[in-house]
């Protein structure tokens, strides 16, 4: 059995998380419609949705917003997320914004216009739809080893380099408006990506002029599994890799509501091209608010300067990452697939290798995400053909590549009892998968329709 690695932080504040029987949870997911987004949280037992801004913040971070300047202009905590961003990061130009998706629209439509491509390991969702908004289109170019489930390669979110270099030949340099790298992967199920691979990508946008750019949610996460798993880099500070892997880009996006641990905030970076920073500034003047705050309260701000750091520590990270892989362990034990190794910000299960007898139309990783509810109250997400939705064209369900139900761990938040309570439903539905049934879509919005639509389970 796997050593769970105890937490590095004792807990000073609790939330009370309400107990619910299964009879009451069978009334309220029928009364959602089968759709966990349209649960309370209240309801909730552990809430596995998504590691993103579902972070615990530290005794520090918690000082911090007691600190933060919230002048308008030119505030004391600007300058300390500014010095934090360029020490760790190491790019002259910084520029906060209220989440990810902000840095994305205020960024590409500087570098895409109608007719371009953006070319990725794989697109994050609000990744692909700022390039599809400012009229580009996106690319994904992962290995092939990140389709392999059982594949245990170290590096499986890394940019298949060759098959890069043969778009860029195949659209047209002139065509590619930016190459992004994210890390980790998150649509592969949070797998790293290597500093070797990230310095070869960047080589390959040098030799055609294309910019490269960081999509680094993430970033601390990837360090660690760099420190952990390539050659050269075992002996380095995990702010070194940080900082070594950023030199590769010219510029970077991030939601700090990852690997930064705070609850909203996101970052621009430019390395150091100055007439890009203008406007980047200018955009975000217009989308975001002035530029010492670009859509963040001050005492956001100065959490977010402290969490940068914090996200760094090496003993957090140990047991952030060993939390993953001791819930990881416990699947294998049972026979229970999933993406593998392990990654960086929780596991993806096969749901339609635990339930053969579910066609994807009939949506197999919804089913585990409703069971899951059912058995112990744990809130998970389907990424797979539930998700995907239809042909814009043809109106047919797609077939996604994978039926995942995704167990996103927030950071600082569960306890190794919690892990345990998820591995046990698990097994528990296991015992009794083949009596469980698919589902069916009663009535669904156009676009996004995972978030609203309305099921019903089969006969
Ligand atoms: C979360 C995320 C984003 C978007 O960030 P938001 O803060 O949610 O707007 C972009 N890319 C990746 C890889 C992400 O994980």
């Amino acid at each position: 059995m796997k050593k769970y690695i105890a937490e590095p932080f004792r807990i000073k504040m609790v939330e009370t998380i309400k107990m619910t029987t299964r009879e009451e949870r069978e009334k309220y997911i029928a009364e959602a419609n089968y759709n966990t987004f349209s649960l309370r949280s209240s309801d909730v037992y552990i809430d596995l949705t998504t590691d993103s801004g579902t972070n615990a913040m530290s005794s520090a971070q918690w000082e911090g917003i007691m600190r933060g300047d919230e002048a308008y202009a030119g505030g004391r905590s600007y300058f300390n997320l500014i010095a934090a961003a360029q020490d760790i990061f190491g790019h002259k130009y910084i520029q906060p914004v209220h989440q990810g998706r902000a840095a994305e629209k205020v960024l590409f439509e500087l570098l895409l216009k109608e007719g371009m491509y953006s070319i990725s390991n794989m697109h994050f969702d609000t990744t692909r739809a700022h390039v599809e908004l400012a009229g580009g289109r996106a690319l994904d170019c992962v290995v092939k080893e990140a389709l392999d489930i059982a594949d245990r390669s170290p590096f499986k979110g890394n940019m298949d380099v060759e098959k890069l270099e043969k778009l860029i030949n195949e659209y047209g340099k002139e065509k590619i408006g930016v190459v992004i790298m994210t890390i980790t992967n998150n649509t592969a199920g949070g797998q790293p990506v290597s500093v070797e691979n990230i310095k070869q990508t960047s080589e390959v946008c040098k030799k055609y002029g294309i910019p490269f750019c960081l999509d680094a949610a993430r970033f601390a996460e990837n360090a660690y599994f760099i420190k952990k798993r390539e050659k050269g880099y075992e002996n380095k500070s995990i702010k070194e890799i940080v900082t070594e892997v950023f030199s590769y880009a010219q510029m970077f996006t991030m939601s700090a509501k990852k690997d930064a641990i705070v609850n909203m905030g996101g970052l621009l970076g430019i390395k150091d091209d100055e007439d890009l920073f203008i406007q980047c500034k200018a955009r975000t003047i217009s989308f975001e608010g002035f530029t010492t705050y670009g859509g963040m309260s001050g005492r956001d701000i100065e959490a977010l300067a402290v969490g940068l750091y914090e996200g760094l520590d090496e003993d957090y990270l140990e047991y952030r990452i060993g939390q993953i892989e001791y819930l990881a362990a416990r699947l294998d034990e049972a026979g229970i697939a999933y993406q593998a190794p392990a990654g960086g910000h929780g596991i993806f299960v096969d749901a339609a290798a635990m339930f053969p007898h579910i066609p994807y139309y009939e949506f197999p990783g919804q089913a585990l995400t409703v069971e899951l509810y059912k058995e112990a109250g744990i809130r998970v997400c389907d990424i797979g053909s539930y998700m995907l939705g239809n042909d814009p064209d043809t109106k047919e369900q797609l077939k996604a590549d994978f039926e995942f139900t995704r167990f996103a761990i927030p950071r600082r938040v569960y306890t190794q009892a919690h892990i345990d309570v998820m591995a046990d439903a698990l097994i528990a539905i296991k015992a009794r998968a083949k009596d469980v049934k698919g589902y069916r879509i009663t009535w669904e919005p156009p676009i996004l329709r995972h978030f609203q639509a309305k099921l019903e389970p089969l006969k």
